[in-house]
């Protein structure tokens, strides 16, 4: 766990987006999770979960409800965080075309680089540091990682852009776990945060889970 909170929870941004899917994976693993809404929220957070949705919309709420500088300042406090798809641009040090939000992770994004929302997909991919097995993806209206500075680990590589980094403090991931039956990037952040799971076995997929009527994973990237 974080030594500056060791709490072994962690926190899921509850302001737009895929708040739920986040807790409910974090349940299916066995970590304790937490909406966070307001400041006081995230007091005692080992992780912090920023979830897809939709990043411009995602901003003015951060700047509405004061939650940015507190999010910066639990960061410099060791806080770990974990960007989805929106998430990720959000924390991105640079947002091509546009002003960077948190400018966290020494990453370039390029939002909506597969085109529109009708453009999503999924696929899976091998993820080596993260899981034994393909993991399934699941993509909506996604951006690419174009850049990664030195201090980043690209987690997976795609044809043109890189689609998973993390630094000692930040995971992104352009796609979405939480959408899929996989575990595993759950577990891979859990760990990151220090925590310790039971029954923490590589994978990780819930045969309890069932997919969304739109979630299939036939096409492959
Ligand atoms: N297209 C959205 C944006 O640019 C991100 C989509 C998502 O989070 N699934 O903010």
């Amino acid at each position: 766990m974080n030594a500056a909170t060791g709490s072994g929870v962690i926190g899921v941004l509850d302001l737009q987006g895929g708040v739920q899917e986040h807790l409910d994976h974090l349940c299916r693993i066995g970590a304790a999770g937490r909406p966070v809404k307001r400041t006081a929220d995230l007091e005692g957070l080992d992780g912090l979960i920023i979830p897809g949705g939709e990043s411009t919309c995602l901003s003015r709420l951060l700047n509405i409800f004061g939650l940015r500088q507190d999010i910066e300042a639990h960061y410099r406090q060791g806080l770990k965080l974990w960007g989805t798809c929106a998430g990720a641009i959000l924390l991105a040090r640079e947002n091509i075309g546009e002003a960077p939000f948190f400018g966290l992770i020494d990453i370039a994004v390029s939002r909506n680089a597969f085109g529109s929302q009708l453009d999503s997909f999924n696929g899976q991919a091998m993820v080596p540091m993260v899981a034994s097995e393909a993991i399934p993806l699941t993509f909506i209206r996604a951006p690419k990682i174009v850049r990664t500075g030195p201090g980043v680990r690209v987690l997976l590589s795609m044809d043109d852009y890189v689609a998973a980094a993390e630094d000692d403090q930040i995971l992104v991931t352009v796609f979405h776990p939480e959408l899929t039956p996989s575990l595993a990037f759950h577990r891979y952040f859990a760990r990151k945060c220090g925590l310790h799971l039971a029954g923490d076995d590589a994978m990780g997929l819930d045969p309890g889970w069932t997919p969304q009527s739109w979630v299939r994973f036939s096409h492959h990237i």
